[in-house]
């Protein structure tokens, strides 16, 4: 007999029929004779909903009140599956998350988990309990109540799976597993039967909203065996774990997308020692996220710094720029939105040069021009038009052989 921590997304459970669904998934997993602790999420898009009354009311809400909010929608879910557990005649307890023991730093609205104190849920699973847990929230030391980013849910399951020593956390989601590339974009994407921790982690980090970033993060630090899988079809999903086979070869594992980019150049900087600490300590001192960073003009006597941020993030980061225009000493700022990000992702690329050569060629054979260039020892990251993303992505997903991986329930 195993623990197995189940983690069900908002289409999951969209609506009572769904969670009826659930209840038997969860039902299954304890005839296979394994504790089962469940985490969810809110219904549907409730949270978007809730998000977008609170925007009504003000453009920049408070953040707590912000989480007090969002922490509804999962409340509402958590008893509605416990219900429909007991009523299919097995014993279970819904918990929110500070009632299931998650202790986070106390930041609104994107906490880090600190400790999960799982003396109740343990006590409960020796009693032969069916837990139910609502995701994406937790309680600061101080009693606040924080939530853990978008899509956070995934991280509290992996979370409970690490602190609770799980034999495996199973998402359940709306897709049949990981994809090449997200298939709601990209007919020709395939099911990947494994994925490692640090490819899974980019494409995570690089925008494929399949899994939370930080719970691929928790999984890859205490060896948590990780599978995301489909609630509705009944076929294996993909697992993420250590070490996997090449599969077929692939140089380049998967695709991440993501748009609302901008560019941000800072055009004529003294080219002083001090200009580029100050700029970014500036910068992370209003907590703006910045990512691919470019200098040029170096050896001269005035340079020009370009980085993209998020788009939503532009306002605030001009606002910044030109207050500190004095302590900076730049002649002028130009930025250009409408930018989307594509990556691409695989292990494969350690030992294969010539892998950026060949995505630029690829790019640019489809007149796709490229603004910016990350690169790491498993990722290429490029900056597109917006309007390109999806040619950019597809042509990608050719050129790499992407569609070839073989696929099998
Ligand atoms: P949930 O509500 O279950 O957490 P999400 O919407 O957060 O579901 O995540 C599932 C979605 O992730 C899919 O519907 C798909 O559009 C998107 N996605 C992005 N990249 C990928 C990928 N590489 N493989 C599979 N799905 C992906
Ligand atoms: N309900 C939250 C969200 O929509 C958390 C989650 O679903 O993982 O972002
Ligand atoms: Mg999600």
């Amino acid at each position: 007999m195993g623990l197995i921590v189940q983690k069900f997304g908002g289409t999951s459970v969209a609506d009572v029929k769904k969670i009826q669904n659930v209840a038997n998934r969860v039902a299954e997993e304890k005839e296979n004779g394994n504790d089962v602790v469940v985490v969810v999420s809110a219904m549907g898009k409730t949270t978007d909903h809730l998000v977008d009354m609170a925007q009504q009311i003000s453009t920049s809400p408070s953040k707590r009140e912000m989480d007090m909010l969002l922490t509804t929608g999962e409340q509402v879910t958590i008893s509605l599956l416990a219900l429909a557990i007991q009523q299919k005649g097995y014993d279970a307890i819904s918990y929110t998350g500070w009632q299931a023991g998650m202790v986070t730093e106390p930041v609104h609205g994107n906490a880090r988990i600190l400790d999960i104190k799982t003396e109740r849920i343990k006590k409960d699973l020796a009693e032969g309990r069916i837990i139910v847990v609502a995701g994406f929230q937790g309680l600061t030391e101080e009693g606040e109540i924080t939530t853990l980013g978008r899509g956070g849910s995934d991280t509290t399951a992996v979370a409970l799976a690490a602190a609770l020593d799980a034999d495996k956390c199973d998402i359940y989601t709306d897709v049949t597993g990981v994809y090449t590339t997200d298939p709601r974009y990209v007919k020709g994407a395939r099911k990947l039967l494994g994925i490692s921790y640090d490819e899974m982690l980019e494409l995570a980090n690089l925008g494929a909203g399949v899994l939370h970033p930080r719970a691929v993060e928790f999984a890859k630090n205490y060896g948590v065996t990780l599978e995301v899988r489909s609630s509705m079809e009944v076929e294996r999903g993909t697992l993420i774990e250590e070490e996997i086979s090449m599969e077929q070869n692939l140089i380049v594992r998967g695709i991440a997308f993501e748009d609302q980019i901008t560019r941000v150049s800072i055009i004529g900087l003294d080219n002083s020692i001090a200009s580029l600490p100050t700029i970014f300590t500036t910068l992370a001192n209003h907590h703006i996220n910045v990512d691919i960073i470019i200098q040029s003009g170096t050896g001269t006597d005035k340079a020009n710094i370009s980085f993209s941020i998020k788009s939503s993030d532009l306002a605030e980061t001009l606002e910044v720029l030109e207050e500190n225009k004095g302590l900076l000493n730049y002649e002028h700022i130009e930025s250009e939105t409408g930018l989307s990000k594509v990556s691409i992702v695989g292990a494969g690329m350690i030992s294969n040069p010539g892998v950026a050569a060949k995505m630029f060629e690829v790019l640019a054979g489809e007149g796709i021009q490229v603004k910016m260039v990350s690169t790491s020892e498993i990722k290429v990251s490029t900056v597109v038009s917006d309007e390109q993303m999806v040619s950019a992505v597809e042509a990608l997903h050719d050129a790499f052989e992407l569609a070839k991986v073989a696929v099998s329930a």
